[in-house]
């Protein structure tokens, strides 16, 4: 087996060796720690037949322990002063390509059919760009990207939202977008020190994996969200409230909001941090068809 990467030494190495400078605006922030990566990696269920897909490999260190699991790796980096240095690196690897793209800008099930063709196993591993966590998330979602699951590191400031249970205070519109696709669990919490630099936050890998069918039937998925984004714009007022400011022509309208709690037995004096997933589904389909165009 090869020398691992993400080693203190031979980061050190690899950065002197290609005289590499860290662009924080690209939220490059190594992993020096194989423990940690072996620990992701266990996480993500790879077999021989797996694709992956990885967000910013860096310098290669989450990458050379994908490759050596997976059947192929497939990883964006959008800066291209590290493609030189994975050449290098990922050398002994004749199983990853590396695409140089911002991830936001990907036709991903483009990407899909190009290089994971045949396969029905594909899994989203990566410590993503903290500056752009929740859009990559949200692109592979809504996206409908066909994985299995997402085994990603965040801050864990978005992992605790990400996960949240209602009423609590970090739930709001991204724990009901997420979830309503994915299970979601925290996998284990991440210190500083096993970065290079060291970021000023704390970290956490999440493991998120596919829902077999949604949690509630809802007549649009995109109004759904849009309700619950709407029903928590100021979080400690009601959902009447909240939903007047929010949905066009709202406070015009506030029979119609009235009545279409009415229609499903729903107080409208409730707050949006109250609400389950299901009951948030309820509610965006019983305003469906006086403010769909939202
Ligand atoms: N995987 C490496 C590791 O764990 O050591 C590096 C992770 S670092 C947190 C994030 C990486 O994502 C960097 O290499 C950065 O250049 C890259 N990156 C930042 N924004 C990106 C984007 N929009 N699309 C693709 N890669 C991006």
């Amino acid at each position: 087996m090869n020398r691992d990467i993400a080693t203190p030494i031979r980061t050190k190495e690899i950065l002197e060796k290609h005289g590499f400078s860290f662009k924080k605006s690209l939220g490059q922030n190594f992993l020096i720690d194989p423990n940690i990566l072996r620990n992701i990696v266990s996480h993500a269920g790879l077999t021989d037949k797996t694709g992956v897909i990885e967000i910013g490999p860096g310098i290669g260190a989450l990458t050379e322990h994908l490759a050596r699991t997976a059947k192929k790796v497939v990883a964006f980096e959008i800066d291209g002063r590290l493609l030189p240095v994975l050449e290098d690196t990922l050398s002994p690897y004749d199983n990853v390509t590396i695409i140089n793209q911002d991830v936001l800008e990907a036709d991903l099930n483009q990407v899909i059919e190009e290089q994971f063709s045949g396969f029905d196993d594909i899994v989203v591993v990566a410590n993503l760009p903290y500056y752009v966590t929740t859009p990559i998330i949200m692109k592979f979602l809504l996206g409908k990207v066909p994985i299995r699951g997402m085994v990603i590191m965040m801050q864990k400031e978005v992992a605790d939202r990400i996960t949240a249970s209602p009423s609590t205070k970090a739930y709001g519109s991204l724990s009901i977008a997420v979830q309503y696709y994915m299970d979601a669990e925290v996998a284990m919490i991440v210190p500083k020190t096993v970065f290079i630099p060291q970021p000023n936050v704390e970290s956490a890998v999440l493991n998120l994996t596919k829902k077999a069918g949604p949690p509630v039937e809802v007549k649009d998925e995109d109004f759904l969200f849009k309700v619950a984004r709407g029903s928590f714009v100021q979080r400690r007022k009601t959902l009447l409230n909240n939903l007047q400011s929010s949905l066009p022509d709202g406070k015009a309208k506030k029979e119609q909001i009235l009545e279409a709690f009415e229609r499903i037995g729903m107080d409208p004096g409730r707050r949006g941090e109250t609400l389950s997933i299901e009951e948030f589904g309820e509610l965006s389909n019983a305003l469906y068809a006086d403010f769909k165009n939202l």
